[in-house]
């Protein structure tokens, strides 16, 4: 609205407001875009590529402009949650028989529970095994296999190529849950994957105060279509204030996964020793089964996770958990802080975790101080 030329009242500017802010075109930071919905031009057209913020909005498409670029991407899509990008695959796909990991993220194999009314048939398989996996893929049947590594909450890793060129193969597609690995580690796309998923809640924002998910795909297809028209016809696409916040996040992801990866590899050799500890899950100890592999398809680091499981049973894990103070007790990972759960607790029943077993999200306090932490909490058993 040109004021110079004000023909309507205070009320009708304060109501109306005068539009978006001047051109940002010196920040270094991008705007954070909170419209529901954009002008269209005067010849009807939408030029802006911006309509109504159900769909996705400019700050969501900023952050998957950047993720996508880091997953050397066709295209990123981000959600509301992790979950909200895993479902929108199953969900998109057309009936199918799916291969899924036994070990893999407990919120989604427990919604798997369910995947019948789409249509889908699903066998589980233990996905370090290829052999198995071999037996477990269906030609003209499987549509999709699901993989997860290192996969929640045992980190064991699966080789993503192999399965990838397997699935390929019998003209299965292949989505990798690489929330743990984060772009930092491994390239899913770059091994093979059709499309890489990841819960930004956990590495990629980093920062315990965004709920999200992203979903990036290798290659246009019909899937990745159908899940773009699913997502604004439901509105699961992440807010423009996470969207924003995650971009954030995501400038210092290198720094903090490297020092996460540090401190668990400090954490895993340290425990090992322990007598407390019957044994300590951690794919970059040379005697964990993925070692190997783990090595070929992670650069830099083999996570900040990992999983110790306690010679006193349950009773003893949940008295560590208790026992501990700088860790904190709480669920989910990736954090700044560091985190120590007592993860059978949260799963509930049908879980395949051990119930002796504790998860630990190495943060970024001095790792010295982290293992003196538990070392006390692991003397107070008696
Ligand atoms: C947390 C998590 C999810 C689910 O993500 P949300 O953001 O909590 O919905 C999926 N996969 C893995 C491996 C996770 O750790």
């Amino acid at each position: 609205m040109d004021q110079s030329r004000q023909t309507v009242t205070a009320r009708s500017i304060a109501a109306r407001g005068i539009g978006s802010a001047p051109q940002q075109g010196t920040a270094v930071l991008p705007p954070l875009d909170l419209a529901t919905t954009y002008l269209r031009d005067p010849d009807n057209g939408y030029s802006s590529g911006s309509v109504y913020g159900r769909a996705d909005n400019a700050s969501v498409r900023h952050a998957e402009r950047q993720l996508a670029m880091m997953e050397q991407a066709h295209a990123a899509m981000l959600f509301s949650s992790g979950m909200a990008a895993a479902m929108a695959v199953f969900v998109a796909l057309p009936p199918t028989h799916i291969v899924a990991p036994t070990i893999m993220f407990w919120g989604l194999r427990d919604w798997l529970r369910d995947i019948g009314r789409y249509g889908h048939t699903i066998t589980y398989v233990d996905m370090s095994d290829l052999d198995a996996v071999a037996h477990a893929i269906r030609p003209g049947e499987t549509g999709l296999v699901w993989i997860e590594t290192p996969s929640n909450p045992l980190w064991t890793i699966t080789d993503i190529e192999a399965v990838a060129s397997m699935a390929h193969r019998i003209g299965a597609l292949v989505c990798a849950d690489s929330t743990a690995a984060t772009p930092v580690l491994t390239r899913p796309l770059a091994l093979g994957a059709d499309i890489v998923m990841h819960s930004a809640t956990k590495y990629l924002n980093g920062h315990s105060d965004v709920v999200a998910g992203v979903l990036a795909a290798a290659k246009p297809s019909p899937l990745w279509s159908r899940i773009t028209t699913l997502r604004g016809q439901i509105g699961t696409a992440a807010s423009p204030f996470d969207a924003w916040l995650l971009a954030r996040g995501l400038r210092t992801l290198h720094l903090r996964v490297r020092e996460h990866c540090r401190t668990a590899q400090f954490l895993a050799e340290a425990l090992q020793e322990h007598p407390a500890i019957a044994s300590v899950l951690y794919p970059g100890l040379p005697d964990h089964p993925g070692h190997a592999v783990a090595r070929h398809q992670m650069d830099g680091g083999f996570g900040g996770m990992l999983s110790i499981r306690l010679r006193g049973g349950e009773e003893a894990a949940i008295a560590v958990a208790a026992g501990v103070e700088l860790w904190q007790r709480a669920t989910s990972f990736g954090g700044i802080e560091s985190l120590i759960e007592h993860r059978a607790s949260i799963e509930g029943s049908g879980s395949p975790c051990p119930d002796d077993l504790l998860r630990l999200s190495a943060g970024l306090e001095d790792p010295d101080d982290l293992h003196r932490d538990l070392c006390r909490a692991l003397a107070n058993l008696g």
